[in-house]
């Protein structure tokens, strides 16, 4: 129908500019390889920070004791403990709840915030019984799991430098928020110490690792994304005189910032340039659950302004920005039946457009090239860490088992991303070596990961 050739141009112009064949895969993963080299040798060296985590050792399976975490990411945080029994027992029993963070507390200051935490804490606390046990003359410990800009000092010390996802609270930034918890524990009489202080990547990591001891690498895809993994000491030139009895370390690369070489096109580049942080997180913008959804949206906004495709009008909630998430994309590519009734029926009720089976087949095709695209240059970001760390170690990576933690609601919940994450790392690494590579989900393993990291760092050990 003409309504179709008119859009038909759009969707091919689209399909070229994602298109991620070998050659680009290869120097996604290539210049990952590089700019982590670059990060690692000199502070500001590279889009990629690598910032050094301060975990030295992993978990083994041996730890023993109860032990908390604390999870303070976005508008809810988590605490939970849990009762570790060694290799036998591994973990007994574990409890957890979730507290949401009041408005006003987003926008108080640093006390009224961390007093809140600490006071939820010991209401958790108080409910401690059953197979919990404190092992005698111990002071209760926990990890702490902090997903925003930390520059780290040690384990269990770090600087916040800006609040970021909605919260403005005073007076944090420039504060060691280990600090601000353990004074805000002691107000509330709250017996207990902050023993490692993690990032959620590295939190996934150890978790983990708890498991299985093959984990070198963890991967979060969920609203945005960052990768960690373990590092020698010896590859880290910008760390001076830091002791590692293990001689490894965890490297986070906050590989969000990622730029070379990526396949953008004029919708990303509009995105990007409207956004809160233009010219940042460049790899985020094209791989992660936050942005997927958008980019479609923008897609099919130029369609139905330059077809019929979509009837005259255009609907005013097409044009906000943000109204069509990731998860819809998903549902959407989920829609096997031979109308695709779904995608008509998502797309009326979230955007409000109309569409007949042309117009639906045109907007499963864009969101299968997005999709395809993020999920292909992600996997190709794993082998560009992977082939790092080969490099480095010659057989060690890629001459054994070597697993991928993967944690995060897009990976999770959207089954053709995983597939083409999958496939990217297959043909990148061939049928030989990839054979030698699990990517594997890890269920929450950020949360009983803090508090195996609380365990491996206890002071009582
Ligand atoms: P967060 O990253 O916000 O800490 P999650 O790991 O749970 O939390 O990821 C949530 C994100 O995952 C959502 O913002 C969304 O982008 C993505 N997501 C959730 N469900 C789906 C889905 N069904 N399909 C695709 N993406 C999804």
């Amino acid at each position: 129908s003409v309504s179709t050739a008119a859009a038909l141009p759009i969707l091919t112009k689209l399909q070229n500019d994602c298109s991620t064949p070998l050659p680009v895969l290869r120097h996604v993963a290539d210049a990952m390889a590089t700019d982590m080299r670059a990060g690692l040798a000199v502070d500001g060296g590279s889009d990629l920070k690598m910032i050094l985590s301060y975990v030295d050792s992993l978990p083994t399976g041996n730890e023993r004791g109860l032990f908390y975490a604390l999870d303070l990411g976005g508008t809810n945080f988590r605490v939970l403990r849990t009762q570790l029994g060694g290799k036998e027992e591994r973990v007994i029993d574990t409890e957890f709840e979730q507290v949401s963070i009041p408005q006003d507390i987003m926008f108080g200051t640093s006390e009224e915030l961390f007093d809140f935490i600490a006071s939820a804490l010991a209401n958790f606390v108080k409910k401690e019984g059953g197979k919990f046990v404190l092992q005698k003359d111990r002071s209760r410990e926990t990890g702490f799991t902090f997903s925003f800009p930390v520059k780290q000092t040690s384990i269990d010390s770090g600087i916040l430098m800006k609040w970021t996802k909605g919260f403005a609270v005073s007076g944090t930034p420039g504060k060691d928020i280990v600090v601000c918890l353990n004074e805000a524990m002691g107000r509330q009489g709250l017996n207990m110490r902050v023993s490692a202080l993690v990032n959620d990547t590295v939190a996934t990591l150890a978790g983990a690792r708890y498991w299985d001891d093959d984990v070198m690498v963890a991967v979060i895809l969920g609203t945005g994304t960052n990768a960690c993994y373990v590092e020698s000491v010896n590859a880290i030139p910008k760390l001076q005189g830091h002791k590692s009895i293990s001689g490894k370390t965890i490297v986070n690369t906050e590989w969000g910032a990622f730029s070379n070489g990526l396949p953008l096109t004029e919708f990303d580049r509009e995105m990007d340039a409207e956004s809160i942080n233009p010219g940042e997180q460049l790899f985020e913008k094209t791989i992660s659950g936050m942005y997927l959804g958008e980019i479609v949206r923008r897609v099919l906004v130029r369609m139905a302004e330059e077809s019929s495709l979509f009837g005259k009008d255009i609907p005013k909630r097409l044009r906000t920005p943000f109204t069509l998430g990731t998860p819809n994309i998903s549902s959407m590519q989920q829609d096997t039946s031979d109308d695709l009734e779904a995608v008509g029926s998502i797309l009326y009720e979230v955007t409000g457009m109309d569409s007949n089976l042309d117009s639906r087949k045109m907007v499963v095709e864009v969101c299968d090239t997005i999709a395809k695209r993020g999920g292909r240059l992600a996997g190709a970001g794993i082998v560009g860490i992977l082939q790092k760390m080969e490099e480095d170690s010659k057989g060690i990576v890629f001459g054994k088992r070597t697993v991928v933690a993967m944690d995060g609601g897009l990976y999770e919940h959207h089954p053709q991303y995983k597939r083409y994450l999958k496939d990217a790392v297959k043909e990148l690494l061939g049928p030989e070596i990839s054979s030698n590579v699990v990517i594997e989900h890890s269920k929450d393993g950020s949360g009983i990961g803090a508090a195996l990291l609380a365990a491996t760092n206890s002071i009582y050990e």
